[in-house]
């Protein structure tokens, strides 16, 4: 460990739930998620639900159910800013007495009068502290303002940017407590953070420019500062801020669209965060990997392709019996039979290899694991198969009927020596059985599915092909 780890490490993620929890936000979490499991600490939960009127339940849990999902367990029961006031209220009552902050009296309109003289000034817009040596008390209206140092420096080393230094004078006297009681941001922040031991603060860089004014706040509350980390935006493969346009979506309708946690994870680190070249992660690795350093200090663009390319990676890595249970909701979707279990896990490796998600590789299977009869074969199909295709179904169909077993490398020998005999391309051949079985022209390994199908429904799925077909050839 070094001087900055010297300490436990505890993170948290402290999301204000007016929203589902988008990637950005889901990315910060796991960095706080990697960073304490990988030094054995704590990863803490927060939720920041001062804002009355956008907040909502509905939102806490779909935030708390994507972290579920995406495996990021948290330490302690989470915490709900909205049950804190009264701790908001003791803070700042001791920074009142210590003569940390007083009473303002400004109304917002008189403060925007300020501003806007400032700025005409050319100066940088800030209340201009007419209160600050007032002695005002409470009072309908009032708010409490941090006294901030009026010169000197404030300065830091962050986690992905380096030293930053800030001018104090360019900060006015924040408020900490607005007229109708509620914390300001900055303060509950930092008064939380304290209370729950934060070590290492890890956000987004759009909360950098609050920084400054957060370590204001511990100084005046007499607290260590923890390390801090800002992580640059995600943005759009355009450079411009990512929106859905650019097909970023919430965690939630990732799970919808069939792709793997492991493989959220893995793309999301990776987009602000490197070891070498290397792309691929399991959980594992980056546990062990992720020590908080190599955090890149510029934003990283979102490319959804790339997404799916990490997702196929993971899916064909993964062992059947991990990927069965998350299949089961895509399999009925998909309009799958239920089948034994040895059935599914037999058909997930095999189709695995090709799929992208969860969602493609149920629609895939399912061609296995439909009735005979609801595999239909259209015009278009049947016209591939063509009279030479039947031939080759009839002919292979009396050779599988002899076969003393049927296993995957006996059905492959006998494809082989087939097409060998016969003196035809295994193409031609590959091709008329993927339709005759699948009803496609694509597909798995043959051997591999024919194993599974087992021979009364491969001998069920050719006489039907051929007897499909010859309707449709009388038919013309
Ligand atoms: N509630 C803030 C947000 O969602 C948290 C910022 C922080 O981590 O301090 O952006």
């Amino acid at each position: 460990m070094n001087d900055q780890t010297s300490k436990k490490v505890i993170t948290r993620f402290a999301p204000s739930p007016t929203g589902h929890l988008h990637i950005g936000g889901a990315r910060t979490a796991i960095f706080c998620w990697l960073m304490a499991r990988h030094f054995g600490g704590k990863f803490l939960l927060r939720i920041e639900d001062t804002d009355i009127e956008r907040s909502r339940q509905e939102y806490t849990e779909s935030i708390l159910s994507s972290m579920r999902w995406l495996k990021l367990d948290w330490d302690d029961e989470p915490v709900f800013q909205r049950g804190r006031f009264y701790i908001y209220d003791k803070n700042i009552e001791r920074l009142l007495e210590s003569g940390h902050a007083y009473w303002c009296a400004c109304s917002p309109e008189e403060v925007e009068t300020m501003r806007e003289r400032a700025r005409a000034a050319g100066e940088k817009p800030r209340y201009d502290g007419r209160c600050r040596n007032l002695h005002l008390g409470p009072g309908p209206g009032r708010v409490v303002r941090l006294a901030a140092p009026m010169a000197g420096r404030i300065e830091f080393t962050d986690m992905a940017k380096g030293r930053l230094s800030f001018d104090a004078s360019e900060l006015d006297d924040m408020v900490l407590r607005r007229a109708d009681g509620a914390p300001t941001y900055n303060f509950s922040v930092v008064v939380d953070d304290i209370a729950m031991n934060v070590s290492h603060v890890l956000r987004g860089d759009d909360h950098v420019n609050n920084t400054p004014r957060q370590i204001l706040i511990y100084r005046a509350l007499g607290a260590d500062l923890p390390v801090f980390g800002h992580v640059p935006m995600i943005l759009g493969p355009d450079r411009q801020k990512l929106s859905k346009r650019h097909g970023a979506k919430a965690v939630i309708e990732y799970e919808k669209d069939g792709l793997l946690p492991e493989a959220l994870v893995n793309y999301l680190v990776r987009l602000g965060w490197s070891q070498g070249d290397k792309e691929i992660f399991s959980r594992e690795e980056l546990v062990a990997a992720f020590n908080g350093k190599n955090l890149s200090g510029s934003p990283a663009a979102f490319d959804p392709e790339k997404l799916l390319w990490v997702n196929a990676r993971h899916l064909r890595e993964a062992k059947p019996e991990d990927i069965l249970p998350l299949l089961l909701p895509f399999l009925e979707e998909a309009g799958a039979p239920m089948r034994d279990r040895t059935l599914l896990l037999g058909a997930i490796s095999l189709f695995q290899p090709r799929a992208r998600t969860l969602k493609d590789l149920a629609e895939q299977m399912r061609t296995l694991l439909i009735a005979a009869d609801e595999l239909h074969y259209d015009g278009e199909i049947l016209a591939l198969l063509g009279t030479e295709g039947c031939g080759h179904l009839v002919c292979l169909g009396g050779k599988i009927d002899e076969l003393p077993d049927f296993c995957p490398e006996t059905l492959h020998q006998c494809l082989r020596a087939y097409v060998e005999e016969r003196g035809v391309k295994f193409k031609a051949v590959g091709q008329a059985m993927r339709i005759a079985l699948l009803g496609s022209v694509n597909g798995p390994d043959l051997a591999g599915a024919m194993a599974i199908l087992g021979k009364d429904e491969v001998r069920n799925r050719l006489d039907r092909t051929l007897a499909q077909f010859s309707a449709a050839t009388n038919h013309i």
